[in-house]
């Protein structure tokens, strides 16, 4: 068997026609409607207690923090009401000890601290008439209420949320662990280090990365009706989408503005599937989930997004490499080696190294276009040390990553055509259905997007026309905008509860009132 012939036979393992396709979408659909009805499902569908996405007419001034992985991002954004804004921000890394620290509170209050240093640096005006008013008043905490920063907390964590602002942390992830903290609301954790250091911020809203994805893309694409998914292809992959409140059939446990009738849903599809009933597998899928740290979950999202495909491909770059039939990344002399030399690799070569190949290297070999692979083997030389590789092995790798990718994006496209499919807009052929997207996968993967639209355009119920009305469009910065964006129906929300409160006691004062004067006449 020649190497190209190897390669090939790698390469068709990881085909997902377009019947598979077909069958994924089907079963996507079922598992999506599994997780509204209970707890415990593959998609846990989780409520998000957001009811309304934004139309870019929003304004005013709010703030959002985003912890991540690795980094604390604290910002503050303008929200101008005509589908711009205009957003400062800092980012720190988050101290590797404060990972691991004893008590939550140690990790909470140097974020706190950020905020303070954040808001004197950019909103030092707005920070001392604060810091003055609330020496000469006594509102309840300090502040009037309406001088106060709504802020949206984008926490990147698994959560059970119970509230806008309310979540209570499940398990950490991620490098993170300070046991300390699970099971507490990590808003209340957040809001009670912001109070002791006396800022004039309340943490308004609790939000996913997905959710912010999705509220900045509907803030920015106001010529639609909103946008209608909100995904992310990153180091991970995961989506939310807005539902029908009556489509939720299972029990909401916060409160929330029923007036919308819908609810925006987080579906953590990244464990689409973990069954396996649909989802391809190949030996190196094999491979790749049992060498995991959590082995039978996140299923799909191990063969979609940016963490997983660079380690799919070395596991299945190794097995070919080890073929003693072929030579792949080996030389018999340098004549057999269109460069004249003969492949040498480096003993500390990533490849040789479990999780250490990135999946940028998938995006070099699917962008290189010259005839002899020079961007590619440039790659493999400066990310891979595996140095003087000749074109056939090149080529090879190519057909390997460019299959990993393909199949990537197709199953990415099985999610967006289910959610699509489950928000009923096709069915109103003038609308055009808006996805936003977000992360380094979907940003710079050659022709990603292109890739699941063709794959949408084979679906069942969407096909060529349908494919076209979906448009799918980087999103807007989601953690900053988004988060902004949902701190401001936060702040709705108050209102709207501060409303009917008043209301309420309103209606006991005029009833007590009426009996007061009913009582003389008895
Ligand atoms: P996060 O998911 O943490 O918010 P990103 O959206 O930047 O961050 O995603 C990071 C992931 O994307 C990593 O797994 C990385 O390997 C992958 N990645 C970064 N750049 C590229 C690229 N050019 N092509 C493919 N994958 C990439
Ligand atoms: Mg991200």
């Amino acid at each position: 068997m020649s190497l190209a012939e190897a390669a090939q036979a790698v390469v068709a393992q990881f085909e997902y026609t377009d019947d598979d396709v077909n069958r994924g979408v089907k079963e996507f659909l079922r598992q999506m409607d599994e997780g509204l009805s209970k707890d415990g499902t593959s998609l846990s569908q989780i409520p998000t207690y957001v009811t309304a996405v934004p139309n870019g007419t929003e304004k005013g001034l709010y703030m959002a923090v985003d912890l991540g992985g690795t980094n604390f991002r604290v910002c503050s954004v303008k929200l101008n009401g005509d589908s711009t804004f205009n957003i400062t921000s800092a980012k720190v890394p988050v101290p590797k000890e404060l990972m691991i620290a004893e008590t939550a509170e140690e990790l909470f209050a140097f974020l706190a601290l950020q905020i303070k240093a954040f808001l004197e640096k950019h909103h030092g005006d707005h920070f001392e008439q604060h810091i003055r008013r609330r020496m000469t008043m006594s509102a309840p905490n300090g502040f009037r209420d309406e001088n106060v920063f709504r802020m949206g907390f984008t926490f990147s964590f698994p959560v059970q949320q119970m509230g806008i602002n309310k979540g209570t942390l499940i398990r950490w992830t991620k490098g993170f662990d300070i046991p300390d903290a699970i099971g507490k609301d990590v808003c209340a954790l957040l809001q009670t280090e912001i109070d002791k250091l006396h800022l004039p911020v309340r943490v308004a809203a609790l939000v996913n990365d997905t959710v912010g994805t999705l509220m900045a893309h509907s803030y920015g694409a106001p010529e639609s009706s909103g946008a209608s998914l909100g995904a992310i292809f990153g180091t991970g992959t995961n989506g939310a989408y807005l539902e029908k409140l009556s489509n939720i059939k299972k029990t909401l446990v916060g409160e929330y503005d029923t007036s919308t009738g819908d609810m925006v849903v987080n579906t953590e599809w990244g464990s689409f599937d973990n069954q396996l009933n649909v989802l391809p597998v190949t030996p190196w899928d094999v491979a790749l989930d049992q060498q995991s740290v959590n082995p039978g979950l996140q299923m799909y999202e191990k063969r979609v997004s940016g963490m997983f495909l660079g380690e799919i491909l070395r596991l299945a770059v190794i097995d070919l490499m080890k073929n003693p039939d072929i030579s792949f990344f080996r030389d018999d002399n340098s004549g057999t080696n269109d460069l004249r030399s003969t492949t040498d690799i480096a003993e500390t070569s990533p490849i040789y190294k479990a999780w250490a190949v990135d999946s940028t290297i998938l995006s070099i070999a699917a962008g290189d276009h010259t005839p002899g692979l020079v961007l590619l083997r440039k790659g493999l030389d400066d990310s891979l040390q595996i140095h003087a590789a000749a074109y056939e092995d090149a080529r090879a790798f190519q057909a390997i990553a460019g299959a990993i990718g393909q199949r990537a994006a197709r199953l990415a496209a099985v999610a967006i055509a289910a959610v699509v499919i489950q928000t009923g807009k096709l069915a109103n052929p003038d609308e055009m259905i808006d996805v936003g997207v977000d992360g380094s996968l979907v940003e710079h993967y050659p022709y990603f997007r292109t890739m699941i639209q063709e794959a949408l355009s084979k679906v069942e119920g969407i096909g060529s026309e349908g494919a076209k009305r979906i448009r799918i469009g980087l999103a807007e910065d989601g953690s900053g905008v988004g988060a902004a964006l949902i701190a401001l129906v936060a702040a709705g929300m108050e209102k709207h509860a501060k409303n009917a409160a008043a209301k309420a006691a309103a209606a006991v004062a005029a009833a007590s009132e009426v009996s007061e004067k009913v009582t003389p006449a008895e």
